[in-house]
């Protein structure tokens, strides 16, 4: 006998409510086309696609949860923190994420600025914006597919390897949310807090250490082991680390755009066997 097939959970994608370039429910189609059966919209810092999400997606037959991807500063370096099953409506997470949005423009205007020095392209800050399904939450996307545009570089992946990250020209230092506040603002909102693909960070074996712990300390619950971003030997990295650490594990292509992302909707292995995984602690 065959054994039943794996749930299809993608936990972990972006609409033009951040810098994604599909509307919430065309995400929800793709997403069900693809053989989603659990799927949550992650947009950076902004819930106002989960409305639209939500609707879509019932209408196709599929699970949806409310989700948000929150820009935390820990260690000198921005961490990403998904939070799954939030309430959308929650005051506190509201007000947390318009506190994070309200400081992106002016970092969108300083990028801008240091990226017009280097290149001598007039118009960044506008060029960007132009991409941007969203004006309050402009992000080193946008600023990548206007570079693409003006023939800077070939794609999008290959402008983050000559700009906009940190030492090189576009890159500007920025604050986001600390640690226990998002934690704070996910906890009021009743989700469950996720580190997003940990493996894309550049700490060291104690700074990822003290990552996790803090993490832990302030109520988070799980990490995701199977993103998009993970290579397969990160997969066994950070189910081993989820099982020392007894975190849950999430499942998430980070799904940003046809044309970019290499990884398409619920098109990622398994969670390994071995772990719990995240959609037990949604309802
Ligand atoms: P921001 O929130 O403005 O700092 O923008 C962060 C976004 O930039 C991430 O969510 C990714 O979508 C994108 N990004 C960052 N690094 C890379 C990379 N190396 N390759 C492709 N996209 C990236
Ligand atoms: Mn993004
Ligand atoms: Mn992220
Ligand atoms: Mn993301």
């Amino acid at each position: 006998m065959s054994r039943p097939s794996p749930l299809n959970a993608d936990l972990h994608c972006h609409s033009i409510v951040s810098d994604g370039t599909l509307a919430p429910a065309e995400l929800a189609e793709r997403a069900h086309a693809q053989g989603v059966d659990l799927w949550a919209l992650t947009d950076h810092d902004e819930l106002s696609g989960l409305t639209e999400a939500g609707l879509a997606a019932h209408a196709l037959g599929m699970r949806f949860v409310p989700g948000v991807e929150i820009s935390v500063s820990f260690a000198s370096q921005t961490v990403h923190i998904v939070a799954l099953g939030v309430e959308p409506d929650n005051t506190e997470l509201l007000q947390g994420l318009q506190h994070i949005r309200s400081g992106r423009d002016q970092r969108a205007r300083d990028m801008a600025h240091d990226l017009e020095r280097h290149l001598g392209l007039p118009d960044v800050y506008a060029g960007a914006l132009r991409y941007a399904g969203n004006p309050a939450l402009l992000s080193r996307t946008h600023f990548a597919r206007y570079l693409v545009e003006q023939g800077v570089c070939r794609q999008t992946h290959e402008v983050f390897t000559r700009f906009l990250t940190p030492g090189k020209p576009g890159y500007v230092d920025h604050a986001w949310a600390r640690m226990e506040e998002a934690l704070g603002w996910i906890a009021a909102a009743k989700g469950v807090a996720v580190i997003a693909h940990p493996g894309r960070y550049r700490f060291s074996a104690t700074e990822e250490w003290a990552l996790l712990e803090q993490f832990k300390s302030l109520g988070g619950q799980a990490i995701e082991v199977v993103t998009g971003s993970h290579t397969n030997s990160q997969y066994r990295k950070y189910a081993n680390l989820a099982l020392e650490f007894g975190f849950y594990a999430s499942r998430g292509s980070d799904f940003h755009s046809p044309g970019e992302s290499v990884c398409d909707l619920g098109r990622l292995p398994p969670l390994p066997a071995d772990l719990a995984p995240v959609w037990d602690l949604l309802h």
